[in-house]
């Protein structure tokens, strides 16, 4: 790596900077956790799975808990670490569910434990639905979590690579848990992971998510996996290996190619992006909330990046592991990327290291000249670091994956977001 880029920052030890204190003026410090109190261990096996395989690299247990004490170090320090009035907790895995439900009473109620007076706590919960029963469903409602669950699309698109371990379909699971989630009036949302096939039916799935089951907040994340994401950490990539822009290798499907068969391809996923965009102004604009869409228009507005992965620096979603071991994103759990552990530092400490500041720095940073010089700069900022894994059309390293297709999807529909923009700017100052 020629740049700074985040690797740069794993040398560094931990080294609060001032912000790690609350300020007499209390001012907001924003950061967030994703918890992983269960580890890497889910009970189905996605072939797409980007955590599945931190089993073996972070040689976890058999069945990994986050244990009493760290629990309650994690929950202390997060609560004490949040300036605002809202704290969101987020619970990830692996699938988090296979706690079971006493595991989230005990958070609840630790929660209440170090509430401070005037906030207000809120839980996410990422899941793949399977074990939601109506006795989940009942805690889920009567303490306002918002539920996350994973879905591909219809039948066909979601049971391509969200299988069980013995390789069974899922599909049929997942509506279960969309029935009971309605049914006791649980606040969901659909994440959907775009992957290689089922990128190819951008409206059957939109469609299906907004009109068969009346989603009105989808989420969509690409898949992109380099070959050797199970044990290689981004930005160590091998720098031979690397391709260029617009190579048969900067895409799936061939045999040397950068990223795993069923990463998305970069140019489907601007035409996905197009599609959907096109149905989603004509028929739910302030209905149903697409999160790259909500984001792009937001920012053509002049506003912040609701997104990590569009804004320009970031750094500040970090992840805890069972063990309290905590990392700089959920997305870079691997050991060149491991902080510190909740019993040696406050979450402050971390998130507010130099360490971590070099970390979130370095996305604007180690961007190449190409994105420099790119029209839609300030509304991708180079997508985010981990998937920046091929080089410009003039050879120079550190160019998202994704780029053509972030590309496509801009070229299409600028001009329709900034009527948005300017529509909505109009209503606002009526
Ligand atoms: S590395 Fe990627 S996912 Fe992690 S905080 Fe940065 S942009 Fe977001
Ligand atoms: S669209 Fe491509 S060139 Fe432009 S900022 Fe994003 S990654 Fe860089």
């Amino acid at each position: 790596m020629s740049k700074t880029s985040p690797r740069h920052s794993t040398a560094m030890p931990i080294v609060p900077m001032k912000t790690a204190f609350k300020s007499a003026q209390g001012n907001e410090r924003r950061f967030h956790v994703m918890a992983k109190p269960g580890g890497a261990k889910c009970n189905i096996d996605c072939q797409y799975c980007f955590y599945l395989h931190k089993e073996n690299l972070l040689h976890q247990p058999k069945q990994p808990k986050m244990d009493d004490e760290t629990l309650d170090a994690f929950i202390k320090s997060y609560i004490e670490s949040q300036d605002g009035e809202q704290i969101v907790f987020s619970w990830q895995g692996g699938e988090p569910t296979l706690l079971g439900l006493d595991y989230f009473r005990k958070v609840v109620e630790l929660q209440k434990k170090y509430q401070p007076k005037g906030t207000r706590i809120e839980n996410d919960l990422q899941t793949n639905g399977i074990l939601l029963n109506d006795e989940w469903c009942e805690f889920l409602h009567a303490n306002n979590f918002l539920v996350g669950l994973s879905i591909d699309g219809p039948q066909e698109l979601h049971d391509k690579y969200r299988k069980t371990r013995s390789g069974k379909p899922t599909f049929h699971l997942v509506m279960k848990a969309v029935e009971k989630l309605q049914q006791h009036q649980v606040r969901f949302n659909a994440l959907v992971t775009v992957n290689r096939h089922n990128v190819k039916h951008p409206l059957e799935i939109y469609r299906f998510l907004t009109r068969e089951l009346g989603v009105t907040y989808i989420q969509l994340a690409p898949v992109v996996e380099p070959n050797d994401f199970h044990t290689t950490a981004p930005q160590f990539w091998n720098e031979q290996m690397i391709p260029e822009m617009g190579s048969e290798l900067a895409k799936p499907g061939h045999p040397m190619s950068v990223v795993t068969d069923w990463s998305v391809d970069p140019d489907d996923w601007g035409e996905f992006l197009s599609v959907m965009f096109v149905e989603w102004v004509n028929n739910d604009l302030g209905r149903v909330l697409v999160n790259l869409f909500e984001t792009a228009v937001a920012q053509v507005m002049g506003k912040p990046s609701q997104l990590c992965i569009t804004a320009e620096f970031c750094g500040k979603g970090l992840a805890i592991e069972h063990n309290g071991d905590v990392y700089s994103c959920d997305h870079y759990v691997y050991p060149e990327y491991k902080l510190s552990n909740i019993h040696d530092h406050t979450l402050n400490e971390m998130a507010f290291s130099t360490r971590q500041f070099t970390f979130g720095m370095a996305k604007r940073d180690s961007l190449p000249e190409y994105c420099k010089q790119c029209p839609y700069l300030k509304y991708c900022w180079g997508e985010c670091p981990k998937n920046r894994l091929i080089k410009t059309p003039d050879g120079e390293q550190g160019l998202n994956y994704l780029c053509s297709g972030i590309r496509r999807f801009f070229d299409d529909t600028l001009p329709m977001l900034v009527g948005l923009s300017q529509i909505l700017q109009q209503q606002n100052t009526k």
